[in-house]
């Protein structure tokens, strides 16, 4: 029987679902969550193991060898040197598409509470703010129209033409940069022109990052790149936070050198206490929750045992290989 351990199961299922879609594939042991420390130890008699934000480097994957595949329950597989494992034979799977609505409703709510801050209002007013106001209305930020504007996406993938889809309906001009840009069918009249990242950078007042963690991506977004950005545009987030130079990015909220950043990712998760863009203004920060809806994590888990089932018979499916992987310069 095979023998398959979940390292870090609780963020995808804290409870509330069940992981009975797995039952008949092996012995499957839960793990909410797993150290570093205790990775080799827990994983040394298994050949499927399957991870979310758990590191599997090199390292740790030449003290596995028993290893024969590798099921990542997310869709960015930076978390696995995929390169290290096609070399040892292990095959390692993602899940392409199961948040594309939650990632996609989560990316317009950051850009929403930008433009009218409802969030905001309701904690102001629940604070007696409006009850001691003179007028009978009250607002302490300017609110803006999306309207009109012009939305830059960098990854035109599932999520990037879901964001985009829902802009163009209200109104906002649409220009993305992708490497691979989809052809008619996949855009299905969806009004989006092309654009360099350098013109997705001057032309924009909202920049949304779609594209995967890559060594061509990590950073993109540095001093630099803010430099070249409207000094009132606002940056979202809701892809890998080491797309983003953090350092950078904090710094230019400070000096105001940008209008502000909403973000669902950090280059570090949790942040460590002092983090610099916790203390940075114009900055809304969500705990990496854009795939965090229940018919999301549903799904997912469907995907998972379906990938592993697939696998285990000889068929694999959602298979990443080492020229998808962040050594990849598909830019
Ligand atoms: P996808 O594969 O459908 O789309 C990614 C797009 O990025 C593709 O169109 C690809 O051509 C493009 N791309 C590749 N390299 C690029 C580059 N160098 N520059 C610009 N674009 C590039 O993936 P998706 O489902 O749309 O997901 C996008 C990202 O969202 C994932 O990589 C993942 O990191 C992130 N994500 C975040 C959450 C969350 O909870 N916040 C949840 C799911 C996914």
């Amino acid at each position: 029987m095979e023998k398959i351990a979940v390292l870090d199961g609780y963020t995808l299922n804290p409870g509330d679902i069940d992981w009975l879609e797995f039952e008949g594939l092996g012995h499957l042991a839960l793990y909410d969550r797993t150290s570093l420390e205790e990775l080799v130890s827990r994983s040394r008699d298994c050949s499927c193991i399957l991870v979310n934000k758990v590191p599997i480097s090199e390292d740790i994957l030449s003290q596995l060898p028993n290893l024969t595949y590798i099921g990542v329950l997310a869709t960015g597989y930076d978390v696995v040197d995929v390169k290290a494992a096609c070399d040892r034979g292990i095959v390692v799977t993602n899940i392409p598409e199961y948040g594309t609505n939650s990632v996609a409703q989560h990316t317009i709510a950051l850009m929403l509470e930008f433009a009218r801050g409802v969030g905001m209002h309701h904690q102001k007013v629940k604070s007696g703010l409006w009850s001691q106001s003179q007028d009978w209305c009250f607002s302490s930020k300017p609110m803006f129209e999306l309207s009109g504007k012009t939305l830059g996406i960098i990854g035109l993938g599932r999520i990037g033409r879901q964001v985009a889809k829902i802009c163009a309906s209200m109104g906002m001009k649409i220009i993305a940069y992708s490497p691979n840009w989809p052809n008619h069918e996949v855009l299905h009249g969806l009004q989006v022109k092309r654009a360099s990242v350098e013109e997705i950078y001057t032309r924009s007042d909202v920049i949304s990052l779609h594209c995967p963690l890559q060594t061509s991506t990590y950073h993109m977004i540095d001093a630099e790149a803010i430099g070249l950005m409207k000094s009132n545009a606002l940056i979202i987030n809701t892809s890998r936070g080491e797309l983003i130079n953090n350092k950078a990015l904090a710094r230019a909220l400070h000096r105001d050198f940008i209008g502000g950043a909403a973000l669902d990712v950090l280059d570090s998760e949790p942040p460590l206490e002092g983090h610099p863009l916790l203390s940075a203004p114009n900055c809304l920060l969500t705990p990496h929750i854009g795939w965090n809806a229940i018919e999301a994590r549903q799904k997912l888990m469907t995907m998972a045992a379906d990938n592993l089932r697939a696998f285990l018979a000889g068929s694999p499916i959602n298979v990443i290989y080492e020229s998808d992987w962040r050594g990849s310069s598909n830019t």
